[in-house]
């Protein structure tokens, strides 16, 4: 079998969240065509992928699309600048990894997670992810009052969740964004109070039988994220995510010295060799790959092994199209050291749930492993249709 022809795509997403997801499909001379996505939807760097994902075509044409550690080593070792990572390489990689994936099961006539040794679980336990944007009702936006934080709570409890996250410091309550000077240095007093009453009301809401999950987008440094965390100890959190900046591991030591909160981190992290300084000096406690964008399943399944050699956690960042929610039940299901699923408040949205053929959403906090082959996800007709497409061949 031989790669033909390469479609990249940037389909339309969600404007006011600035979400542009771009896919590709890689089509083979035996008429089976895989799908992958780049996981770097959200803010900048979608067109970066776009383009990358051209040059990446290009370098793959005639190869043997069965190939995939081949291609991977090939990608990451001839196109020059894949081997510094950073977000946009490893993306377009990514989802060209992960469209091979796909082609191969659908060669096989086997989902992705039995090629990777199969299912360890049907169900996969899945927290509603970033409360903060509005999950109060459809409209999706929050002004930061506390009713808008507690409405948001209460929807998750009616849906069945039993894990919640929340980035309590997005905005303020005057229905302004944080921006770094407010959140880096010191927070202050009245910042603060209001943190803690929304962790406070979270809990309250929730019971003591849900988990908390406290996001806080690296948008901290070392002492704000240790003044959340003293502030959230006594609400037994979870886990605390992207308290830092992901480049320094020592300080990540330092605070997982400094409290008791167990500290996650990995959307901005790529390939094993970004994994390993945390997991070598003990700070991290789970990891939080995105498929999407740490170098393809090829590359995951190989960091969530890693991780496991540690004892380190793991689920997949999920903030992307129906494709990305797909391949990240696949992985996520074949793994051993996998704590809970991510399901990002945009995949319960009209405007992301249409480009899915097919409609993955979580019934009382459990999401259903599909048995179909491939990823188990195509691009749905009207995406298609919609899509801006560049065909590489
Ligand atoms: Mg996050």
């Amino acid at each position: 079998m031989k790669i033909t022809s390469v479609d990249v795509m940037a389909l339309p997403g969600v404007k006011r969240m600035a979400l542009r997801p771009i896919c590709c499909r890689i089509n083979t001379d035996e008429g089976i065509s895989g799908y992958g996505e780049a996981g770097i939807a959200i803010v900048t760097g979608a067109r970066g992928a776009f383009e990358l994902i051209k040059d990446y075509s290009e370098m793959i044409l005639g190869m043997n699309p069965l190939y995939n550690d081949v291609i991977w080593e090939t990608l990451y070792k001839e196109s020059f600048w894949a081997q510094g990572n950073g977000a946009v390489m490893m993306a377009a990689i990514s989802a060209i990894d992960t469209a091979l994936w796909d082609i191969k099961g659908k060669y096989y006539n086997a989902p992705v997670h039995e090629l990777l040794g199969g299912k360890h679980r049907d169900k996969l336990r899945s927290y509603i992810s970033q409360l903060q944007f509005g999950y109060q009702h459809k409209t999706f936006s929050n002004p930061g009052s506390i009713e808008a934080y507690r409405a948001s709570y209460e929807r998750a409890m009616e849906e069945g969740y039993d894990c919640i996250k929340v980035n309590f410091f997005e905005k303020d309550g005057n229905n302004h964004e944080m921006d770094h000077t407010r959140t880096t240095g010191s927070f202050s007093k009245e910042d603060l109070k209001r943190i803690e009453e929304r962790i406070r009301v979270a809990r309250e809401v929730c019971g003591d039988d849900v988990d908390i999950i406290v996001e806080n987008h690296a948008m901290t440094d070392y002492f704000t994220a240790l003044q959340i965390a003293r502030i959230a100890e006594p609400y037994n959190i979870l886990f605390m995510e992207e308290p830092m900046t992901p480049l320094n591991a020592d300080i990540w030591q330092k605070l997982a010295e400094n409290t008791s909160i167990p500290l996650a981190t990995g959307e901005r992290m790529f390939t094993r060799w970004g994994f390993l300084p945390m997991l070598k000096n003990g700070s991290l406690t789970v990891a939080q790959p995105d498929v999407g964008n740490c170098g393809g399943i090829t590359e995951c399944r190989k960091i969530a092994d890693m991780c496991h050699v540690y004892d380190v956690n793991v689920q997949t960042h999920v903030c992307s199209s129906p494709i990305s929610v797909a391949v990240g039940m696949q992985l996520e299901a074949a793994i051993p050291n996998f704590i809970i699923h991510e399901h990002h408040v945009a995949n319960t949205m009209e405007e992301i749930k249409r480009l899915g053929k097919y409609d993955y959403q979580p019934k009382n906090g459990y999401l259903e492993v599909p048995d179909l082959p491939g990823i188990g996800q195509e691009l749905s007709d009207w995406a298609l249709e919609n899509a801006e497409i560049t065909t590489i061949k």
